[in-house]
């Protein structure tokens, strides 16, 4: 069977997809699935890594690893013709046929751009959490809230989004505390009074080690040695988002630095879509993989359009016409039904 990707100019992808995490794959899946010629690039950093069960995921009753939906995403794109290739992105530049991108092995060439490249949380900086990453020591109440009902909770921050993060975490536990890790507290008035009338205790010394054993955090210990015994500790330290290169190819990003993109996972530059937990969505894994499929659709719709405009669909049609059987054949009835006498 003839493909239009047979046709195209080998040199210039129909579609690059930035970033093999939960968007990207589910983008690659359905991009494969529409034929188009379609590469992801990754470096290799998806958070999906830092999960060991997923427990949110739709159609996993019994959770799954991070790692395993990815491999699972991956092995699912590749049976669709997708290519993959292991490098970084560091710079991206675009002109009128597509965007040129430069990674550390080689450059390529793309009229479609997906950024997938998702976020990085800052993990805290406390001693000797590095290990708890994932295990005892999360960032997203809706990914982890639930596994840790009754538990005793730390929320470290000293913000409003802290006292928040800490109101909210009552409904999962009875034992919540807060913890400023030395900074001063820059929580307003409101804030304060609700740490007040909801009873919630603040430790505002400095954090100096964590007492953990097979990943499991035990306790907290303070300056003055003060220790509080601990099973879980959430951040609200902030993220990262990587959004450089979507920054210098002109797209617009909002305050925080999440791209900013329409209905249609569209950034502001032409040919340039953004999808997951770089762009302002929640950053959740099922969000991600619906944005991914959402990109993916509006950008073989954008394909298919082309293809209309420049006549590349006639030539496709064409090469068919002249290769392949394009009418079906004639039957006097239908196959394996016998015909009525008389
Ligand atoms: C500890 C932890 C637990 C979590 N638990 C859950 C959970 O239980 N449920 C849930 O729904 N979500 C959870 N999440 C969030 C989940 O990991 C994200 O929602 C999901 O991974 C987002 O997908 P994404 O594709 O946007 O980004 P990612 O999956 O992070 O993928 C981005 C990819 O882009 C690549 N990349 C970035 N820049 C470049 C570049 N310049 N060149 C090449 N490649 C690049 C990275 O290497 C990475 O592979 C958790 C996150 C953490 C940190």
């Amino acid at each position: 069977m003839i493909r239009h990707k047979d046709l195209d100019d080998p040199q210039i992808r129909e579609v690059i997809v930035l970033g093999g995490g939960i968007a990207g794959l589910s983008a690659a899946i359905y991009l494969g699935r529409a034929q188009r010629d379609t590469l992801v690039i990754d470096s290799g950093h998806s958070m999906a890594k830092w999960e060991p069960v997923v427990e949110n995921y739709l159609g996993f009753p019994k959770g799954v690893g991070g790692e395993e939906l990815l491999r699972n995403g991956a092995e699912q794109a590749k049976r669709y013709d997708v290519r993959f290739v292991r490098d970084e992105i560091r710079t991206v530049s675009s002109n009128k046929s597509g965007f040129r991108l430069r990674g550390r092995k080689a450059t390529y060439l793309t009229k479609q751009l997906l950024l997938a490249t998702g976020i990085f949380h800052l993990p805290p900086k406390i001693p000797g959490v590095k290990q708890c990453l994932g295990h005892s020591m999360f960032f997203c109440k809706d990914c982890d809230g639930f596994r840790v009902r009754g538990k005793r909770i730390a929320i470290v921050g000293s913000t409003n989004e802290a006292v928040e993060y800490a109101l909210g975490m009552l409904h999962y536990s009875a034992c919540v505390i807060v913890a400023t890790n030395g900074r001063r507290p820059s929580w307003g008035k409101r804030h304060a009074r609700w740490l007040a009338e909801y009873e919630i205790p603040v430790e505002r010394k400095r954090i100096t080690d964590v007492d953990h054993r097979k990943r499991k955090i035990r306790a907290l210990a303070f300056t003055g040695g003060n220790c509080v015994k601990t099973d879980y500790i959430f951040t609200v330290r902030g993220d990262i988002f990587h959004s450089d290169l979507a920054r210098k190819l002109g797209a617009k990003l909002d305050g925080e630095g999440q791209i900013k993109i329409d209905v249609c996972m569209r950034t502001s530059v032409p040919g340039l879509y953004a999808a997951g937990c770089v762009t302002p969505a929640n950053c959740q894994m099922i969000i991600a993989a619906g944005q991914g499929a959402a990109a993916a659709q509006a950008i073989n719709r954008t394909l298919f359009e082309e293809s209309l405009a420049t006549h590349s669909l006639r030539r496709f049609r064409e090469a068919q016409l002249a290769d392949e059987k394009t009418i079906p054949e004639r039957t006097p009835n239908v196959p394996g039904r016998k015909r009525k006498k008389g």
